[in-house]
């Protein structure tokens, strides 16, 4: 059963809006083995609309609209889709019940605009909006039956649910509504699918690509892999999409993740999709052991990540940030000679960062950034994106410098020389390393 997704609204083509609603949906769709071919957004206008509309159905056989829903001139998606499946606006009870109840204590809101929420396309079925007023309508193509009761399979047409554009409607209106119905359609219409992703660093993606070139050619039909660069990193997804029948596509599946896994085994970090932090949490936790940061740089925000998890003060103490000298000196120990000679930016300095929070802070690990994040006080000795970085353990402390600024990076569309990496890309890109090296010490270290 192929699926597809159309968003409408003028602030998604103007860049003021993000589409999220596709992509929560399309999350939900694949989890439950309903695979989409296309995914469009287009402005509040009927041409385009209706272009879409027969667009996505000449390829899926369920197509999915958000938006356009309000009762606003702006809003046009209920009379255009009245136009495509030739029908009329019908009052509706149901609606109006429901729209005056949500608004019983709003009179001003029940106004003559409002009340053009329960005119709704008399061949339709309307889904239940419980936290909203715009209804949901589920119309079939080319087929009489306007049943969202009935069996897809037995309908023996296409299908088209018109969802809101606000996501907390759309997403209790899925939740509720569509996804339970699609559901029961699937054991004879879905497919297997499944994603698995895993995360490298170290190689760059061209290099990466080489390696696994002949395993790539040689993939069945139903695997495909993407790369996915991000922060100096590369996931890996391997997604596997096969008819249900198909009762060994896990165990190809199985097979080849195992052989992605070998290939690149010398530059693997993590073969799941989660976060580094909550990796690194893991680890420690099982151990019963923890971690705090000393930022220069960062400023705080390796402490944002290692905080963002539920659990983590089980594992993850606290943070200095030592943005200027005199903190790195006076609270963290620095010593004034160190900063002198050698500067902020330094193995030096980041080691004494990083042995002075771990101390201060008494815990088994600490991780200590210094570098400069541009896009002004970069010297030829050491230019924007310069980072040091260092891991102070039970066992020692280890150092390292990280060059993250234009051209630096491991895959190749960042390498093409372009000047403008942000602060805000060096100083996510200096976590994401810090995190991956940290993660590798401690698998090291045992
Ligand atoms: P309403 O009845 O509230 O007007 P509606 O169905 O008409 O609902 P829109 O007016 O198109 O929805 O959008 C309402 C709000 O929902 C927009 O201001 C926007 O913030 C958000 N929104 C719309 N479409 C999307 C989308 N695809 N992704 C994320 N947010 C969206
Ligand atoms: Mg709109």
């Amino acid at each position: 059963m192929n699926c597809e997704i159309i968003t409408i609204g003028d602030e998604l083509l103007i860049g003021q809006v993000v589409d999220t609603n596709s992509a929560w949906m399309a999350q939900q769709l694949n989890e439950r083995g309903i695979a989409l071919k296309q995914i469009t957004s287009v402005h509040d206008d009927a041409e385009h609309i209706t272009a879409a509309l027969d667009e996505a159905f000449s390829r899926a056989d369920i197509v999915l609209t958000t938006g356009g829903l309000g009762p606003t001139k702006d809003d046009i998606t209920k009379k255009v889709l009245c136009d495509y499946f030739h029908t009329r606006l019908v009052p509706s009870k149901q609606v109006e019940e429901h729209v005056r109840e949500l608004y019983k204590n709003r009179p001003d809101v029940l106004n003559r605009l409002t009340a053009t929420q329960w005119l709704v396309p008399e061949n339709c079925t309307i889904l239940p909006n419980r936290v909203g007023s715009a209804p949901i309508m589920a119309f079939t193509l080319n087929s009489n039956l306007s049943s969202f009761n009935s069996k897809l399979s037995t309908l023996n047409s296409k299908l088209l649910i018109s969802l809101p554009g606000v996501p907390h409607e759309m997403q209790i209106a899925m939740n509720e509504q569509v996804l339970p119905w699609l559901t029961e359609q699937l054991p004879d219409m879905a497919l297997t699918i499944e994603h698995r992703t895993l995360l490298v660093s170290g190689i760059a993606e061209s290099s990466l690509a080489i390696i696994l070139d002949k395993w790539e050619n040689a993939l069945p039909d139903c695997l495909h892999l993407a790369y996915l660069p991000k922060d100096g990193t590369i996931r890996l997804r391997l997604s596997l999409y096969a008819d249900s029948d198909k009762g060994d596509a896990k165990t190809i599946l199985d097979a080849q993740w195992n052989q992605l896994k070998d290939l690149v085994a010398d530059y693997l970090i993590i073969d799941e999709d989660l976060p580094l932090e909550l990796v690194l949490g893991r680890l420690l936790l099982a151990k019963g052991q923890t971690i705090s940061t000393a930022e220069s740089c960062t400023g705080g925000r390796l402490a944002a990540l290692l905080n963002a998890h539920s659990g983590s003060s089980a594992w993850y103490w606290g943070s200095v940030v030592a943005y200027d000298n005199s903190v790195k000196q006076n609270v963290l120990g620095v010593p004034a000679e160190v900063l002198e000679k050698h500067g902020a930016v330094s193995e030096e300095t980041v080691r004494f960062m990083a042995e002075g929070v771990r101390k201060l802070t008494n815990t088994d690990f600490a991780i200590a950034t210094s570098g400069v994040a541009g896009p002004t006080g970069g010297t030829p000795d050491k230019p924007v994106g310069t980072v040091w970085m260092a891991w102070a353990t039970p066992v020692g402390t280890y150092a390292e410098c990280f060059h993250l600024g234009s051209g630096c990076l491991e895959h190749s569309n960042m390498s093409s020389g372009c000047s403008d990496i942000s602060r805000e890309q060096i100083t996510t890109r200096a976590c994401t390393k810090a995190l991956i090296q940290m993660l590798q010490i401690l698998r090291k270290i045992g």
